[in-house]
């Protein structure tokens, strides 16, 4: 039996997904561009997935363009917020803990001789919304902020750090990438004083190659590709329509049980660590101020990968850090002041509600069942 514990890389389509993509696959393949009625019929879709985003997000529908994912939407968010102010604005203010493509993006503007503010969390591995709002002044084009980070599970205080930007500098662009908390908590544009938003499809149980950015009326942003007027020019090319369409069926499907399904895999979470905390020397990185469907652990004197390969065997398949950097270090664990020996040795375990009590039990025996064999083998 498989048991697949990383949820935060990418999530198994649900049915419903499934069938809308398998619809417009087979019956609904026109293209929506078209004038016919096959064409609109496709357009209809689109238009229909961009109502429930938007009422996900409490936003305005025609705020929402779709991407191929959130690394598109968080390159056109940074690069195209950046272009639309121009040299006039010359400041960007980030934290160290964000994805690669929010964190590649900022790289290439520095490079372009932007100046980079990158926030770090403090001794405790938290990020005070107050300096976030102190780096900021009137040269400031935007703050680029993630809502819950990928490794660690861990909330960025996104709503007090936009509230405060907001009120000094109302100006200033705010870009959320949302992509690890859309859907597991409630992501409101407007609470979060959010000018811009990254999603992306398949971290809820839609499919790879369908995202959206939320761009809120009157925010001005240049687009990053050039061709006709689909998305309103925003993002020119074709639509994904099938993966779109997955992707409208599985906020459906999650939306008006955020909070049951959290307190689901609150449980979840409690009852890992409390058993896993149990082996002496097993650190858990994720505390009770992060997301529960992300646990990170250390089990000390193990790499990520040796371990991260033995659960495998067992075809339990976990994550040694954050997907996107194929095993590379992203440097993220160690912004959250995790030492190089527990960097070292930190797995990933990220729960879907898929994802049964006996699952984890059957982790939990797996590693300690590592511990003894892998840590006899390297001793
Ligand atoms: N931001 C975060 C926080 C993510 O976890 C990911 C996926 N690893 C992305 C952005 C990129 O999303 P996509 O795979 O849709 O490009």
């Amino acid at each position: 039996m498989e048991i697949y514990l990383d949820n935060a890389a990418t999530t198994k389509p649900c049915r419903e997904s499934l069938n809308a993509v398998t619809e417009c696959m087979t019956r609904n393949y026109g293209n929506p561009s078209s004038l016919h009625s096959a064409g609109l019929r496709a357009q209809l879709v689109i238009d229909n997935v961009r109502k429930i985003i938007a009422k996900a997000l409490t936003a305005d529908p025609a705020g929402i363009y779709f991407t191929s994912g959130a690394t598109e939407s968080n390159n056109l968010a940074i690069l195209g917020a950046a272009a639309s102010y121009g040299k006039r604005r010359p400041k960007i203010i980030t934290t160290t803990v964000e994805h690669a493509s929010v964190r590649n993006s900022v790289k290439y503007l520095e490079e372009q001789g932007y100046e980079i503010v990158r926030i770090a969390p403090d001794s405790n591995g938290v990020i005070n919304h107050e300096d976030i709002i102190n780096a900021a002044d009137d040269r400031t084009c935007l703050v680029s902020m993630m809502l819950v980070n990928n490794e660690t599970g861990y909330i960025l205080p996104v709503r007090r750090a936009f509230y405060g930007i907001k009120k000094r500098f109302p100006d200033c662009i705010t870009h959320c990438d949302a992509v690890q908390g859309f859907m597991k908590i409630p992501v409101k544009a407007s609470e979060l004083n959010a000018d811009l938003i990254s999603l992306s499809a398949h971290k809820i149980y839609g499919g790879k190659g369908a995202g959206a950015l939320y761009i809120k009326k009157n925010v001005r942003l240049k687009n990053l590709v050039f061709g006709g007027s689909q998305e309103k020019g925003m993002r020119p090319g074709t639509e994904n329509v099938p993966m779109i369409a997955g992707f409208g069926e599985a906020v459906r499907v999650l939306s008006g049980s955020i909070q049951k399904r959290y307190d689901a895999i609150s449980r979840l979470k409690s009852m890992f660590c409390e058993r896993i905390s149990k082996n002496d020397g097993i650190i858990i990185n994720s505390g009770d101020e992060c997301l529960p469907y992300i646990i990170n652990i250390s089990v000390p004197g193990i790499r990520s990968e040796i371990m991260l390969h033995f659960l495998e065997e067992k075809e339990i398949y976990v994550s040694s850090g954050s997907a996107c950097s194929k095993g590379a270090k992203s440097g993220v664990l160690s912004e959250f002041r995790l030492s190089d020996e527990l960097s070292d040795s930190a797995l990933r375990i990220s729960l879907s509600h898929e994802t049964t009590v006996q699952e984890l039990r059957i982790l939990a025996e797996a590693i300690e069942n590592g511990m003894q064999k892998l840590q006899r083998k390297s001793g």
